[in-house]
């Protein structure tokens, strides 16, 4: 909009003329005025913030969330339990807030520490939690934050990958939740010889503090490092619920040789711990075991929900293998079925491809690649055998002994 040859122009909120305002903003045959715009604005402002499309209206309660758990995740009940009734309390905290009275109890974030071997199902217990709230989401990986050489614009990232998941939806990302994975690769470490201080561990843990506890973090829309005049895009972390999740490999050990009366040492071996004792050794786990990991205590006191995930037993990956909607044997069933064979595992292959992943230490992360590895094979041979009907999977296949069964339609049915 020009400012000239506006004299027959004018607002059409307030009825003044172009040449006594600053600005008049044209639309289909209407104008507005600078002054009207900031009137609106202010009318806008004063609502409440609006409840963001598509979130919760109701709340589900921590009994619903962990059925809504228990429909994706197998086992770890425990954290099941525990974060339906953090994730609740997070989304009630943040309506409380919408309706507060001056005098009313302000309720702390509580955000949430989980700690567990790798393919567990940490990811998989955000996601699912993320989705049942309907509330956008997104992760991140610690350890390409100690990598940058400068730490700020990274952990501000993680909040632009939320923005981006919400659509640009500022009001919505700032009820999202964010994962932070492998959160204990950036423990303090006492003998780090980095010369910049900001990629040591304990920087990242200070620049991840102030977007876990709840800042107003300015985000360069493109990513990246931030440039002195670029415009930033403001968002408000402290609604938003972090779960930080990882590995902490030998953590049990040192709440061990805390609460031990007869600590074990280092060099024992715990392997033989079952799954029941390592769960009631981390029930008594204390900040200080996480000091003593190299987490700062700050970060820690952000982190008051912690939870432990047990290691995934040859029962559950079985079910892991088998059960889910669009678990690896359902897929591979699928993809067959196109062709129009039937795919069939033997219960005992099952129970192999589960054995050889616990072997493997990767949890149900490991179960895709080698049911992958396994159908390699199969799915070359497959198309070029005439009248292929049914290929049956045993364990003896599974451990690379025989060859699939393929049983091939008579000439007659064919
Ligand atoms: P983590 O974050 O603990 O390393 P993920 O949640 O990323 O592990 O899991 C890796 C893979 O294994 C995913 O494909 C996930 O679907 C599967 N998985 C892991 N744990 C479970 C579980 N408890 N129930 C069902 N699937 C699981």
């Amino acid at each position: 909009m020009g400012k000239a040859k506006a004299s027959v122009k004018s607002c059409s909120f307030c009825g003044k003329s172009a040449d006594q305002v600053n600005r008049l903003v044209a639309g289909p045959g209407v104008f507005i005025c600078d002054e009207c715009i900031k009137v609106c604005n202010t009318i806008l402002l004063e609502d409440k913030t609006p409840i963001p499309e598509g979130f919760l209206e109701e709340i589900p309660t921590p009994k619903e969330i962990k059925e809504y758990l228990d429909y994706y995740v197998v086992g770890q009940d425990y954290a099941k339990k525990t974060l339906s009734v953090a994730v609740y309390n997070h989304y009630k905290r943040i309506m409380h807030q919408e309706n507060m009275e001056e005098t009313d109890v302000e309720i702390e974030k509580a955000n949430v520490l989980l700690i567990g071997p790798t393919g567990t199902g940490k990811t998989l217990l955000a996601r699912t939690l993320a989705n049942k709230l309907n509330v956008p989401f997104a992760i991140a990986d610690a350890t390409t934050l100690t990598e940058a050489g400068y730490v700020g614009e990274d952990v501000e990232n993680i909040l632009l990958k939320l923005i981006q998941n919400a659509s640009n939806d500022i009001a919505a990302a700032e009820r999202g939740i964010v994962f932070i994975d492998e959160i204990d690769k950036i423990a303090r470490k006492t003998e780090n010889v980095s010369i910049t201080r900001d990629v040591s561990g304990e920087g990242v843990q200070q620049a991840l503090l102030k977007i876990i506890e709840g800042t107003i973090a300015s985000v360069p829309p493109q990513g990246g490092r931030k440039h002195p005049n670029q415009e930033m895009i403001k968002i408000n972390t402290k609604n938003i619920l972090f779960i930080v999740g990882g590995a902490f490999v030998g953590l049990d050990k040192v709440i061990e040789s805390r609460v031990s009366q007869h600590p074990l040492g280092f060099g024992a071996n715990i392997a033989s711990k079952t799954n029941k004792d390592l769960e009631s050794l981390y029930r008594q786990m204390h900040p200080d075991d996480l000091i003593h990991f190299g987490l700062i205590p700050e970060f820690i006191g952000r982190l008051p929900i912690q939870v432990s995930l047990s290691n995934l037993t040859k029962d559950d990956l079985m079910k892991i293998i088998t059960e889910p909607r669009n678990s690896v044997t359902k897929q591979y069933q699928a993809i067959m079925k196109i062709d129009d064979v039937a795919l069939h595992f033997e219960e005992d292959a099952i129970e192999a491809i589960a054995e050889k992943a616990i072997k493997q230490k990767t949890g149900a992360r490991g179960l895709r690649s080698i049911v992958e590895k396994l159908m390699v094979e199969i799915m070359f041979e497959i198309p070029s055998i005439k009248g292929a009907k049914e290929v049956t999977i045993s364990k003896d296949v599974v451990e690379n002994l025989k060859k699939p069964i393929v049983e091939v339609k008579s000439i007659k049915s064919a």
